[in-house]
């Protein structure tokens, strides 16, 4: 029987919530379980440990402190951008992921704090920062990862990455 290691494909369900019980994500709502590549980084840490060694129809309920998930909360307060800087017609929405360019030309990613009016705020912090996370876990199904995904470090196929 296959566990989960470096260079297999893991599909798993699971349900994330907040260390106040509430439902943060879950990929039942979406009804499909979520693919990714063990030992590539395509997952927080701290789940991506607890997981190595599972087998097909384990459950795991897994608590991972904000260092080994999404990261502390720091750095500056979230800063305006008018929400014309942003390309017309792109959706804008609450904790979205945004590519921007700093001063010095480097790629950072941003997210979306909030909106207010025709002002949008950006956060150097993911959404997730500071937040114990709860999951509740369950392995649907392990398979070896392609040559071609162990290049990428993703895996491809239903729900994985489309190119
Ligand atoms: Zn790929």
């Amino acid at each position: 029987m296959s566990t989960i290691a470096d260079g297999k494909v893991v599909a798993f369900h699971y349900t994330l919530t907040n260390g106040e019980g509430e439902k943060l994500d879950s990929s039942h709502d979406r009804g499909e379980p979520l693919p990714y590549l063990h030992g590539a980084s395509n997952i927080v840490p701290g789940l991506e440990k607890q997981l190595g060694g599972l087998e097909v129809g384990a459950k795991l309920q897994a608590v991972v402190p904000p260092g080994e998930g999404y990261g502390e909360r720091g750095g500056p307060p979230p800063q305006p951008v008018p929400r014309n800087a942003f390309p017309e017609g792109m959706p804008i929405e609450k904790g979205m992921p945004v590519q921007a360019q700093s001063p010095d030309g480097q790629m950072m990613m941003l997210f979306i704090d909030r909106i207010e009016d025709d002002t949008v705020y950006v956060d150097h912090n993911h959404p997730l920062a500071g937040v114990e996370l709860h999951f509740d876990v369950e392995i649907m199904s392990i398979r070896d990862a392609s040559d071609e995904e162990k290049a990428h470090g993703h895996p491809h196929g239903p729900g994985g990455h489309h190119h």
